[in-house]
């Protein structure tokens, strides 16, 4: 496991490697923001950056999901995957937005939740981007990424994760040290293909070490 200095150190290193790490959603304010993370479960901001110009034009406000018919909302999102349950959370998140928050957006990660089919990651990362709370949500490349580089044990749950992650980082990073973890871990430090030779945290990793150690072992893998 790394001590906090070498925490530091190599949140350091990956910011130098990412200096603009930010959220790769497109939107124009928090409720664009919402549905598009909505979206983004198991899928990428990609895929969802090519859905959402026509999506955000077509429908304005929560009123305007929640009066569309189902099957019209999952036509608009249909290439993205898992639409149908998607669409359906959409218009339940738009319903439950205007009967307790008049149709806006709550800035609270305890409020945000609150909305049907919020989670805590979604919650976490609408708090930091659209209102400057500060948070950290754990996506699976913030959850690798941690895990390999031996921030937090392999067997930690996202909530674990996230916990030692606040625990370890001042607070007033946590909303960078979230997109630059995706940034490294979305360019970098792959899942399927790590860039271990020529990494620089490669000193301190140790799934990093191991992979090396098994490419010397067996030049051809
Ligand atoms: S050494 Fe490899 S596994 Fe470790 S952080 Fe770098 S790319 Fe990821």
């Amino acid at each position: 496991m790394l001590t906090n200095k070498q925490v530091h150190e190599a949140l350091q290193i990956i910011g130098e490697m990412f200096p603009d790490a930010e959220c790769e959603l497109t939107h124009a304010n928090a409720f664009e923001l919402l549905i598009a993370v909505v979206l983004s479960a198991q899928c990428t901001d990609a895929l969802v950056n090519k859905v959402t110009p026509r999506l955000f034009e077509k429908y304005k406000t929560p009123a305007e999901y929640a009066e569309a018919p189902l099957e019209e909302i999952e036509q608009d999102i249909r290439s993205i995957g898992l639409f149908r349950n998607k669409a359906k959370n959409i218009k339940k998140l738009s319903q439950s937005l205007i009967d307790q928050h008049n149709g806006e957006v709550p800035k609270t990660r305890e409020e945000l939740m609150d909305l049907a089919g919020v989670g805590r990651k979604t919650a976490n990362v609408v708090a930091s981007v659209a209102f400057g709370t500060p948070a950290i949500a754990v996506d699976t490349h913030v959850e690798r990424v941690s895990k390999r580089l031996g921030i937090c044990r392999w067997k930690d749950n996202v909530r674990q994760v996230e916990d030692t992650l606040m625990k370890k980082v001042p607070k007033e990073e946590w909303a960078v040290t979230h997109h630059r973890l995706i940034f490294f871990g979305r360019y970098h430090c792959k899942a399927q293909a790590p860039q271990c030779p020529t990494c620089p945290l490669l000193d301190m990793c140790r799934e990093g070490k191991k992979r090396m150690k098994k490419r010397q072992a067996d030049p051809v893998r």
